[in-house]
């Protein structure tokens, strides 16, 4: 069964897209740790990052760096943190969280409400320095 982010790519299930290329698709984490989380996904379908193949592991993480460099200017914050997780949807994804400092990769903190506007809003701020 196709997994919710192919269900995403697919258009089959709306999502704040960001940015996406033939290979990859990157968009906002609907609970996210900071304004600007945003999953950086393939289009190939493989549950473990580390299970990718390497054009597509290292594609990824090219995809991965202008949509960083794009958050990094809309949402004021020290860097990009990244990581992968990877425990509740199984279709490798990169997060990519605006951080200030380390409590701000924080998987265990609650999550962050925005409304259907305020997701529209940072999509736009982000999607203004691609
Ligand atoms: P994990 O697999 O542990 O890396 O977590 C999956 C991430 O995907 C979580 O941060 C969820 O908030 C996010 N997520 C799950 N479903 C959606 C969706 N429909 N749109 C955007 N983000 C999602």
């Amino acid at each position: 069964m196709a997994t919710i982010f192919t269900k995403i790519i697919n258009g089959e299930i709306p999502s704040y897209k960001v940015a996406e290329d033939d290979n990859f698709y990157a968009f906002l984490d609907i609970n996210p740790l900071a304004k600007g989380h945003t999953l950086v996904v393939p289009k190939k379908e493989v549950d473990y990052m580390f299970d990718l193949d390497d054009e597509t592991l290292a594609g990824l993480h090219i995809f991965a760096k202008k949509i960083a460099k794009a958050i990094e200017k809309a949402v004021p914050c020290k860097r990009i943190g990244t990581t992968v997780i990877g425990l509740e949807v199984p279709h490798a994804h990169l997060h990519l969280i605006p951080i200030k400092g380390i409590n701000d990769m924080n998987f265990e903190k609650p999550k962050l409400k925005f409304t259907d506007e305020e997701f529209k809003q940072i999509l736009e701020d982000i999607k203004k320095h691609l």
